[in-house]
């Protein structure tokens, strides 16, 4: 069984291949976002699960901020994503957490899911549909002919795998409050050595 670092870092490990692989796909296909975007974070109904949240929660507790990121977890009434900052002109905004946000915020845009066909399909937003149409053309033509890019359930797997305890889906803001509890019940009686 995985000491709570040891997952930590697993989940770390997952994320650093998925943005090689990510930044590879985009690489070869031309699709990005557009500049000062982040209207995806800003769907009300985007479902995560604790485990994605593990290495925020313990850089949250390592920043001693545990008790009150819970509070305001705990007290949040609105579906926003807890570490969305929306820009002042209600276009785009900035994740505040983007070295430790999750599995979806890396997935979405740039990876596939697997159709009732059984074929890889892209899942990417509006934005980038309409203004990368012609790179969409390109790519959704090459994964016909058989260009692999990454596939959006082969990381919930590998994830999962790390503890599947964890790997529930719930609204984005309960999923990172359950994940800061489990690192506060890990450390209530276990002094917090850092590497
Ligand atoms: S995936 Fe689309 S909506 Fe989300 S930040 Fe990129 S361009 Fe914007």
């Amino acid at each position: 069984m995985k000491s709570l670092p040891e997952k930590v870092n697993a989940v770390k490990r997952v994320y650093a291949q998925l943005d090689k692989d990510i930044e590879s796909m985009q690489q070869s296909s031309g699709l990005h976002c557009l500049s000062g975007c982040g209207e995806c974070c800003k769907k009300p109904d985007i479902e995560c699960t604790p485990i994605e949240f593990l290495p925020l929660a313990l850089e949250i507790f390592d920043a001693g901020k545990a008790d009150e990121v819970w509070q305001e977890l705990h007290d949040k009434q609105d579906s926003l994503c807890y570490v969305f900052r929306p820009h002042v002109t209600h276009f785009g905004g900035m994740c505040n957490a983007y070295p430790n946000r999750g599995l979806i915020c890396r997935l979405f845009g740039f990876t596939a899911r697997i159709n009732k066909e059984s074929q890889p399909e892209l899942v990417t937003c509006k934005f980038i549909k309409q203004e990368q149409a012609k790179e969409i053309e390109v790519l959704t033509s090459a994964m016909k002919a058989g260009k692999k890019i990454p596939v959006m359930g082969n990381y919930y797997t590998r994830l999962t795998s790390i503890d599947p305890t964890l790997a529930e889906f719930y609204p984005i803001n309960k999923a990172m409050l359950k994940a800061l509890e489990v690192v506060m019940h890990y450390y209530a009686y276990r002094k917090r050595r850092k590497s």
